[in-house]
């Protein structure tokens, strides 16, 4: 239980409730009490996420592209409708750039048409591959307009534009969230990125798969940490940001893979492989202001929330073999 019972009881959209951060999300929605629209193309999200909450009469699914208009009556709006993992926004780079920015004009309208409040999940890709370290919201970048990471990182920012361009120029209450690494169950196996990748490989005994020499650094942040921010974002009063939310102890991509290693108990060897263009070199959150105007920081810590995931991970990767 993240969410404490709200006496309120509002109707809330989810877009990209099937992802991995959105199930979580309409599941804490849910336990709080809420109704829960959940709309998503499920192009990497997966019905078996949101399969516990098909039977509660507070849970609406419909098979949405966010890209196309749509007609609600909601009071709060969360978009998450992006792939987010790099090779599943590299697949198509155009329909991530439209779920970002056509996407996120669509649901600002929707949340104009509603007077409803907005929370757009942005992304510490927003800072490239940073040159202020740790990074602050106030940092505005160092970003390839023009590589592969671009249709990711620059619609991200365009989605940040149009929140802030909406709630001048009509009063919507659009806020601006920046995630750093997240972690967690309902990962898919196949996402392709770091946390998800090693598991996976460390359960199956094969090789992890560490991309450069692993001198790379992120933060790694728990799922449940992560909902817990965003909703009270929702829920303050005149806070736009965009903040930061962000576990700030920072690890190496090596200290990663040993990690799993040592977790899962695997016999796992390591390999090294080419490092993806543009890989940012370092990456991890100052998240004073979440901190002063949330009371809120991140509490647990890699090791256990890895442990948590692990058991999530060994029951699929049972039932695949
Ligand atoms: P995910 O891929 O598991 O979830 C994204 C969901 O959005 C999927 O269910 C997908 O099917 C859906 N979707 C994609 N395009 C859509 C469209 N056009 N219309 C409707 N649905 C669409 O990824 P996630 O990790 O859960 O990420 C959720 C959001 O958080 C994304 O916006 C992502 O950019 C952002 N984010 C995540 C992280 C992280 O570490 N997990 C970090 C920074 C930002
Ligand atoms: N990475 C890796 N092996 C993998 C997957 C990713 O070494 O199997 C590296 C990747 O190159 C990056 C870091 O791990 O430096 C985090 O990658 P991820 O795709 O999880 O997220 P990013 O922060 O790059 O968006």
């Amino acid at each position: 239980m993240i969410l404490k019972k709200s006496k309120i009881k509002k109707t809330v959209l989810v877009a990209g409730g099937a992802g991995f951060l959105g199930s979580h999300l309409c599941s804490a929605l849910l336990e709080a009490g809420h109704n829960v629209v959940c709309v998503d193309n499920l192009h990497t999200g997966r019905k078996i996420n949101i399969k516990p909450f098909l039977k509660n009469p507070r849970f609406i699914f419909k098979v949405h592209d966010v890209v196309k208009p749509l007609n609600l009556k909601v009071s709060e709006i969360y978009h998450l409708a992006s792939p987010a993992s790099p090779p599943h926004y590299q697949k198509n780079p155009l329909a991530t750039f439209q779920a970002n920015v056509w996407g996120c004009w669509n649901l600002l309208e929707l949340a104009r048409k509603n007077q409803a409040k907005f929370l757009f999940a942005s992304t510490s890709e927003i800072y490239g591959d940073p040159l202020v370290h740790p990074q602050t919201e106030s940092y505005w970048g160092n970003v390839n307009t023009i590589g592969i990471r671009s249709c990711y990182d620059e619609s991200k920012r365009a989605g940040e534009t149009l929140c802030s361009d909406f709630r001048r120029m009509y009063g919507v209450e659009a806020k601006i969230i920046r995630i750093f690494n997240t972690y967690g169950p309902n990962m898919d196996p196949d996402d392709g990125r770091v946390v998800s990748n090693f598991i996976v490989q460390a359960l199956q005994g094969k090789p992890i798969t560490i991309y450069g020499k692993g001198q790379q650094t992120r933060s790694f942040q728990y799922v449940d940490d992560l909902i817990s921010g965003i909703v009270k974002v929702m829920g303050k009063s005149n806070f736009y940001g965009p903040v930061n939310l962000g576990n700030p102890k920072e690890f190496t991509i090596l200290q990663l893979a040993n990690l799993v290693i040592k977790l899962t108990g695997s016999k796992s060897k390591i390999i090294f492989k080419d490092l993806p263009k543009d890989d940012p070199k370092q990456r991890r959150p100052n998240i004073a202001l979440a901190q002063n105007n949330l009371g809120w920081s991140p509490k647990i810590q890699l090791h256990d929330g890895l442990a948590k995931t692990i058991a999530y991970f060994e029951g699929i990767v049972k039932m695949k073999s």
